[in-house]
C-alpha cells in the first residue's frame, strides 16, 4: 500500500467492453428500415478530438483525489464501473426520459429501477421517478405535501439539510426548524410542543443527516402522527441505502424498518448508490398524488398511451442515461440483504465504528457520539472552543498535505458540552473534523488513515 508500489487508481481496462456493447446497439440500425449512414470520424477529426480530449484530461488533473481510499472527506466517490459504462453506452442514443417518445427503453428501465428502490425502502405501492438530485426530489415531495395541506407549516430539524428551508422559501410554504438533542436527532418533545399549535402539515424526518449521519426518531414521530395527523416526509438522500446494513444500532434499525410507514421518501442514488451525479429519486406511497402533476403538453406524449415519466415529474428533460446506469448497477449488485452491495454498506459503517473506537481511546480527540452511518465527526481537545476549532483546521490542512483528505464541519457546542465540560465555551459552535468513510476500501486503509491523522496533530498540543 505504499506510494512506491505501482498504482492504478483510474481503472480503464473495462473501456474495451464498450466496443462489443456498441456493436450490439448498432444492430438496431442494420435491422431498421433506414438508408445507410456513416458517422465514422476521419483522421483529421480524430486528431482534433484527441487534442481537445487531452487538454480536458489535463484540466481535470486539478482535483482532490476522490477515487483514492485516502480521500475520506466529503460525500464524494466515483460511480461503480458498471454505472460509468452503462451511462456512456446510453449516450450514443442520448435518451430523454421526459417522454416515451424521447426514451423508450430507458423509461422502462427507470420504472424498474425506481420500483426496486421503493421495494427496498418498504413501499408496497408507490409513485416515483428519478430526479437530478436530492434537492429536486425533496422539492417535489414538499410541493405535493403543500398541495395536500395548503398553507400549513413544514418543519425539519435544525440539522436537516438546508435545502428544506430554502425549498420552502421557493414554494412560499411556511417553514420552522425543530431543535435537536445532543445526538443531533430531532427533539421529539420540542416537536410535540410545536405540533400543539395545530398549524404543522408536514414533518421532514432525516434518516442520516448530512453533517453527522444522525437519524431522527421516526418511530416516536409516527406515534405523534396518530395524535396530531400530519404528513411525514423522509429525507433519506444520504442514509437510504443503509436500510440494507447488517450492523446498525437498535435505534437506526427501528427507524429503517419503519420507513415504509412514511408518506414520501427521497433517496440519492448518486450518494450511496454508486451513481454518477444527476441521480436522485422521489417516492410517494400514495400513487394518486400523480394527479397534482397533471398538465397537457401540446407536443410531447404521442407515441404511447402508457404513463410517460414527464407526466409525473416537475423536471421536463431528464437524462435517460441516469436510469440506464442505475438499472445496470442494480442488475450487477442487487439491493438485497446479505448481497455484496449490502456487505459493502455494512463495511462502511464498520469502518466508521472502528475509527470512532480509535478516537475514543486517544485523549487528543473527543467524539460527541457513536456514528449511526459512516460519517465520523470529532473535535480536537483544547482549552477553548475557538482554539479547538483552530487546531481542527490545522490538522485538516496538515493531513491533506500528507495525502489524507478529511473535511471540516461547524457543529453546535451542544453536541460536545457533556464530553468537554472543562473547556472555555467562548463560541457556540466548534469546528470539527469530519470524515465520510463511504468507500468499502476505507476499511483496509484505516491503519493508513489513522497513521496520517495522528501524525498531523501538532507536537506541542
Ligand atoms: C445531499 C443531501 C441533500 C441534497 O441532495 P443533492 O443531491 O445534493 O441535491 C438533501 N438531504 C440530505 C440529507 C442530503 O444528504
Amino acid at each position: 500500500m505504499t506510494t512506491k508500489e505501482k498504482s492504478r487508481v483510474l481503472e480503464h481496462q473495462s473501456l474495451e467492453l464498450l466496443n462489443q456493447a456498441v456493436a450490439i446497439m448498432e444492430e438496431s440500425f442494420t435491422n431498421a428500415n433506414l438508408p445507410s449512414y456513416d458517422s465514422s470520424l476521419d483522421h483529421e477529426q480524430t486528431m482534433q478530438l484527441q487534442t481537445v480530449l487531452n487538454e480536458v484530461a489535463t484540466r481535470l488533473k486539478d482535483n482532490f483525489p476522490y477515487p483514492h481510499p485516502l480521500y475520506a472527506g466529503q460525500m464524494i466517490k466515483p460511480p461503480h464501473v458498471v454505472a460509468r459504462l452503462a451511462y456512456t453506452l446510453a449516450l450514443w442514443f442520448n435518451p430523454n426520459n421526459h417522454a416515451l417518445d424521447g426514451g423508450r427503453a430507458s423509461s422502462l428501465m427507470e420504472k424498474e429501477a425506481v420500483a426496486n428502490l421503493a421495494l427496498m425502502l418498504g413501499f408496497r405501492e408507490h409513485l416515483g421517478h428519478l430526479t437530478s438530485g436530492g434537492t429536486m426530489a425533496n422539492l417535489e415531495a414538499l410541493w405535493v405535501a403543500d398541495r395536500l395541506h395548503p398553507g400549513k407549516t413544514i418543519v425539519a430539524s435544525s440539522q436537516a439539510h438546508y435545502t428544506h428551508s430554502r425549498i420552502s422559501e421557493v414554494l412560499k410554504i411556511p417553514f420552522k426548524s425543530v431543535p435537536v438533542d445532543a445526538r443531533a436527532r430531532m427533539d421529539v418533545a420540542e416537536l410535540e410542543s410545536m405540533l400543539q399549535s395545530n398549524d404543522i402539515g408536514t414533518v421532514v424526518v432525516t434518516t442520516g443527516t448530512t453533517a453527522t449521519g444522525s437519524i431522527d426518531p421516526l418511530t416516536e414521530i409516527l406515534e405523534l402522527q396518530k395524535k396530531y395527523k400530519f404528513r411525514i416526509h423522509i429525507d433519506a438522500a444520504y442514509g437510504g441505502y443503509f436500510k440494507l446494513a447488517e450492523n446498525l444500532s437498535d435505534h437506526a434499525r427501528r427507524v429503517f424498518d419503519a420507513l415504509g410507514e412514511a408518506d414520501s421518501i427521497v433517496i440519492d442514488p448518486h450518494k450511496h448508490g454508486l451513481q454518477p451525479y444527476g441521480c436522485g429519486c422521489v417516492l410517494f406511497k400514495d400513487p394518486s398524488v400523480g394527479r397534482f402533476y397533471k398538465h397537457d403538453s401540446p407536443y410531447t406524449y404521442f407515441s404511447s398511451n402508457e404513463l410517460h415519466l414527464g407526466e409525473i415529474s416537475l423536471e421536463c428533460s431528464r437524462p435517460g442515461a441516469s436510469a440506464v446506469a442505475l438499472w445496470a448497477t442494480q442488475k450487477l449488485l442487487p439491493m438485497e440483504t446479505n448481497s455484496l452491495f449490502a456487505k459493502n454498506i455494512s463495511t462502511c459503517r464498520k469502518t466508521a465504528l472502528d475509527l470512532c473506537q480509535k478516537l475514543m481511546h486517544d485523549d487528543r480527540f473527543t467524539v460527541p457520539f457513536e456514528p449511526e452511518l459512516d460519517i465520523v465527526v470529532f473535535a480536537v481537545k483544547a482549552q477553548s472552543a475557538s482554539l479547538s476549532s483552530e487546531k481542527a483546521k490545522e490538522i485538516f490542512a496538515r493531513a491533506a498535505n500528507a495525502g489524507l483528505h478529511l473535511a471540516v464541519a461547524n457543529l453546535p457546542a451542544q453536541f460536545f458540552k457533556q464530553k468537554m465540560p472543562d473547556i472555555n465555551w467562548d463560541q457556540d459552535t466548534i469546528a470539527c473534523l469530519r470524515s465520510c468513510l463511504m468507500k468499502p476500501e476505507h476499511q483496509e486503509w484505516l491503519p493508513e488513515i489513522w497513521g496520517i491523522l495522528t501524525n498531523s496533530v501538532l507536537r506541542n498540543s
